[in-house]
């Protein structure tokens, strides 16, 4: 018989399949499936009007037949079938199945290289069968047909079609898998658990039914019986005709039909989650882009979080056909915590992840789950603020990189999620800070330490809690930077404690204070004198209504910054310091005990003093003791 020759681009990409260029070979079987389960969709789709079929709904079917001995996996399904021109035609042309067509698209310089790699992303059909097998039969035969067809092809080198007998309508997919090989153990397709977990992967929403022989033990009562006369057991194995998949996905059954809970129990048995999910979104839209889409925000950090693995935990599906397991496309990276599935039927399968990205669709499907997720986020806070905080634990990291991220691109979406600690067991958002303001208070208050405990007691925030005012207290360099990129919440500005101007003083204060700074000159460079290098700047501060003392610093670079680079890969950046500041409270008993000492002449017992108090100052901003010998030694000759 006469071998026919593939169109010189089928010819081509059967190459390339041939060859395997493509690494995730096992879609094969999700590709095949997928027109078995087409073909029965029409043929399903003409019984409703024609009695001919002599078929009803439940009668269709998908079967997995492995034969070991012969090598082979047939996908067998009893759908529409295909004429013999509709098999030549069909099988013999790769071109309608988009994947050229979009390569033709691109532009000719650059069509020659990523000839491998755009084929290789799209889902490409029937052909993928060549990726496993080294022959493929097709036996069909069509509805309304007395005949059937076989087209058998070898691969590169051309196919033979002829007439054949047939029993019944459909078509079986016959695949000869390849030798094993140094990089793939091709042979594992022929073992039922992996098919069957393909199946489970990828095609188990398709809703027909897909059947395979599954072996299992089973018990069973033998003609002996025991010594006591009770019925004695054995095991054998027995063979089932099961069906693998799950067929109708539960994101597309109805909320009547489908509680939040048990959602909320698959959503557990999926990603093997011992904690409930402490949101849920279920949305099933209809417009410009249908889709039904099902989201948890998980109530727990995933183990995995450091190794990247939490990354696009959203699962894409075309009609029940999963197209891209992990799509980090869908939500921005704030989100990325988000778990779930999104299924659209506007959706190619043929999609390829560098497409998915200009996606128009998908974009919109993007952008609606991130206003759905932000709402029912708000709608916890509101509903269950312990709940929310436990969420914030988890993942306001997440938010707080978004509002940071492309330049406080996405600062307003996020900015009413955040959550800010206003005393060690209370968190507010920086709305209602705003509307807990007295009227007198015109800045934002914030301090911050590696600790919340650290930061409630730097000295600096007793002036501004006498007044009344609350105070954010931040406990982290990403905090601080979060602040610098929302810039301001209702026309309030925020202001460091430790480096700004509080703005409590009138003009005539700052007077004073100047006049102070100078008359003080002498004792203050004495005391800079004796405390070294360590400190930039000795200065009086009248924020420190009741300590004696406190640690600021200067420029740009603060105590949470310096603490932060040090920690950093680079020796450059381990070695950044912040300008230390020295602050004193000329109103505090331990300065008039100093300055009596300084006046007095007792140098010795004034340098003492500076170095206390500035080494007290070091430690209620969090710095190490270094020489506690030394302080020791200070404090103790005091006595
Ligand atoms: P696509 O499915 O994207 O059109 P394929 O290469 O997978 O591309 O299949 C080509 C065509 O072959 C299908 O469109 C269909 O007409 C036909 N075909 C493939 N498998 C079957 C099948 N099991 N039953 C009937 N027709 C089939």
């Amino acid at each position: 018989m006469a071998k026919k020759q593939f169109k010189a681009e089928s010819k081509r990409l059967l190459d390339l399949m041939i060859n395997s260029i493509y690494t995730n070979k096992e879609i094969f079987l999700r590709e095949i499936i997928s027109n078995a389960s087409d073909a029965i969709d029409k043929l399903c789709y003409l019984s409703l009007t024609d009695d001919t079929v002599g078929l009803n709904r439940d009668d269709f079917r998908i079967d997995i037949i492995i034969d070991k001995t012969a090598r082979t996996i047939t996908v067998r399904d009893n759908g529409i079938g295909m004429t013999m021109s509709e098999a030549e035609n069909n099988l013999g042309v790769i071109a309608k199945s988009g994947s050229f067509q979009f390569k033709g698209e691109m532009d000719g310089e650059k069509a020659e290289n990523e000839d491998l790699s755009i084929i290789g992303q799209f889902g490409v059909g029937f052909y993928s069968a060549f990726m496993v097998s080294d022959e493929v039969t097709v036996i069909s035969r069509k509805f309304g047909e007395a005949e059937g067809v076989r087209w058998n092809s070898k691969g590169a080198d051309g196919y033979t079609v002829t007439a054949c007998e047939r029993d019944s309508v459909g078509t079986d997919v016959i695949m000869h898998i390849k030798e094993d090989s140094d990089e793939e153990i091709y042979g594992s397709y022929l073992e039922v658990w992996k098919i069957k977990a393909l199946v489970k992967k990828y095609s188990d929403y398709v809703r027909w039914p897909i059947c395979m022989d599954i072996e299992h033990q089973e018990r069973f009562e033998t003609e002996e019986k025991n010594d006591d006369g009770s019925p004695k057991y054995d095991y054998r194995m027995v063979t089932e005709n099961e069906v693998v998949n799950s067929r109708v996905p539960i994101w597309q059954r109805s909320k009547s039909e489908v509680t939040d809970d048990d959602c909320i129990a698959w959503y557990k048995e999926k990603n093997r989650d011992r904690k409930d999910p402490c949101a849920l979104v279920r949305i099933n839209a209809e417009g410009a882009v249908s889709y039904k889409a099902m989201l948890f925000v998980p109530g727990e950090q995933n183990e995995n979080i450091f190794s990247g693995d939490n990354k696009g935990a959203i699962t894409l599906y075309s009609n029940g056909v999963m197209i891209m397991e992990k799509c980090d496309k869908l939500v921005h990276e704030y989100f990325e915590f988000v778990k779930g599935v999104v299924d659209s039927p506007d959706l190619s399968l043929n999609i390829s992840r560098e497409l998915l990205q200009h996606d128009r669709q998908l974009r919109i499907i993007g952008q609606n789950l991130e206003k759905r997720i932000k709402s029912e986020l708000e709608k916890l806070m509101r509903e269950d603020r312990p709940k929310y905080e436990e969420f914030f634990k988890n993942f306001g990291v997440d938010l707080k990189c978004g509002v940071c991220d492309e330049y406080g691109r996405y600062k307003d979406f996020l900015r009413d999620l955040l959550i800010f600690w206003t005393a060690e067991d209370k968190q507010v958002t920086l709305k209602e800070y705003v509307e807990n303001m007295p009227e007198s208070q015109q800045k934002i208050y914030y301090a911050s330490a590696d600790t919340l405990k650290r930061a409630v007691n730097l000295p600096q925030c007793e002036e501004v809690r006498k007044r009344g005012y609350e105070l954010l207290y931040l406990t982290s360099p990403l905090d601080e930077m979060v602040l610098e990129n929302l810039r301001e919440q209702d026309g309030k500005t925020f202001c460091n404690v430790v480096t700004d101007d509080l703005g409590f003083e009138t003009e005539e204060e700052k007077k004073a204070a100047e006049e102070r700074d100078i008359e003080n000159k002498e004792l203050l460079d004495f005391i800079k004198e004796s405390v070294g290098d360590q400190i930039a700047k000795v200065k009086l501060s009248s924020k420190l209504s009741t300590r004696p003392c406190a640690l600021t610093t200067e420029g740009g670079v603060t105590l949470e910054m310096e603490r932060y680079f040090r920690a950093g890969p680079s020796e450059e950046m381990r070695k950044v310091r912040a300008t230390r500041v020295l602050e004193l409270n000329p109103d505090h008993r331990a300065f008039q005990v100093l300055r009596e000492a300084f006046d007095g002449g007792d140098k010795e017992r004034a340098a003492s003093l500076a170095k206390i108090l500035s080494t007290l100052a070091s430690i209620s901003a969090g710095d190490d003791l270094e020489d506690a010998g030394e302080f020791t030694d200070l404090v103790a000759a005091l006595f």
